[in-house]
């Protein structure tokens, strides 16, 4: 195990207590029972943050689960080689007598087995987004939104004077994690827009945009939200809640179920247990998904891809992930250069959300 804090290498077995015998660490994750290790937990975190971006829980587990699966899929590789030398590479070395027969045919049974192993391996992944929590909760990250962090942003939010601050547009997501997120990545200065939770936080920016409307300003107001069994219900609760009463019309873009099968990335968390799934673009998949509760985060959608993706579907008025949209962004894509930032190149590969 390679320290995170000194990079000392100490075998496993010589740290009963998973201390580090040169600097003390702690270590929080064990090795020989989760997915993630500390060291990696933490060099994505770095990654995903490129010192200077916030990041929620839900980004770090998306980016931890997509490392995975990619040393997952060189297992698999690796294994292929191996069954097609044991299947292949071995009979001939016997036929053409480099090989004794009866070492061909251990070796060969060996391979055969090794290769069967390691195409069988399956990643630990039902601890995955546990243990990344768990390595958060014990030793933070600089740039991890966690709910202190998030508290404070919006206690900073509510106490500003908000008078000079026109947007001319709103943006309302399903919890104020999401939304605090937003305002740390500057997209409501980026886009001029009021971003809400669900819940009405920040409370200022709620009643200077509740103030504007009921004044007759029209403000285009949108609502974004994950896909799952009560975040596709985000729009008809606002209908019934008293409070938001005062908004005449609201476009979902939110992630629907439906609009899935049109990315291959993605990532499924169970709403109670944690468990990670990395997305897959069958039916059968994602209705067994939305069945069992899990919730396909809109924040496994990396921010340089994503605060575009919304941006876009605000001007566009078409729903986030949708068939329109990868659609009308290819479209877009092909016309070099574009006005506004929104065409040429910028998108590259909008299904590619990795
Ligand atoms: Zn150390």
């Amino acid at each position: 195990m390679i320290c995170p804090k000194c990079n000392r290498v100490t075998r496993y077995r010589d740290m009963p207590t998973l201390e580090c015998p040169e600097c003390g660490y702690l270590y929080v994750l064990n090795p020989k029972e989760e997915a993630v290790s500390d060291r990696r937990v933490r060099k994505i975190a770095d990654k995903l943050s490129e010192g200077e971006h916030y990041f929620t829980s839900e980004q770090l587990i998306a980016a931890c689960l997509l490392k995975r699966e990619r040393s997952t899929s060189a297992y698999k590789a690796l294994s292929v080689l191996v069954l097609a030398a044991a299947i292949a590479i071995v009979p001939w070395l016997v036929t053409q007598g480099v090989l004794d027969p009866a070492g061909g045919w251990v070796g060969g049974i060996i391979l055969l087995g090794c290769g069967i192993f390691a195409w069988f391996k399956k990643p630990k992944l039902d601890s995955l987004a546990c243990s990344v929590r768990r390595y958060l909760g014990a030793k933070g990250h600089p740039y991890h939104l966690n709910s202190k962090v998030v508290e404070r942003i919006l206690d900073v939010l509510d106490r500003k004077d908000l008078k000079e601050w026109h947007a001319d547009k709103a943006l309302i997501v399903d919890d104020a994690d999401f939304a605090v997120y937003l305002y740390l990545n500057n997209f409501h200065r980026d886009q001029n827009c009021y971003i809400l939770s669900e819940d009405k936080r920040p409370s200022g920016v709620f009643k200077s945009f509740q103030q504007r409307v009921s004044a007759g300003e029209d403000i285009p107001t949108f609502i974004i939200h994950d896909a799952g069994l009560s975040e596709g219900q985000m729009l008809s609760r606002m209908r019934k809640d008293g409070e938001w009463q005062f908004l005449s019309e609201i476009r979902d873009l939110g992630i629907h179920a439906k609009d899935l099968p049109n990315t291959k990335h993605g990532t499924w968390i169970h709403r109670n247990s944690g468990t990670v799934y990395a997305h897959n673009k069958s039916t059968t998949f994602i209705d067994k998904m939305i069945a069992q509760d899990c919730i396909f985060v809109i924040d496994s959608v990396p921010v340089k891809k994503l605060s575009p993706a919304i941006a876009w579907c605000m001007a566009s008025g078409l729903t986030l992930m949708s068939s329109e949209m990868f659609a009308a962004m290819s479209t877009n894509q092909s016309v070099a250069g574009g006005d506004g930032g929104y065409g040429g190149g910028s998108y590259g590969g909008f299904d590619d959300f990795g």
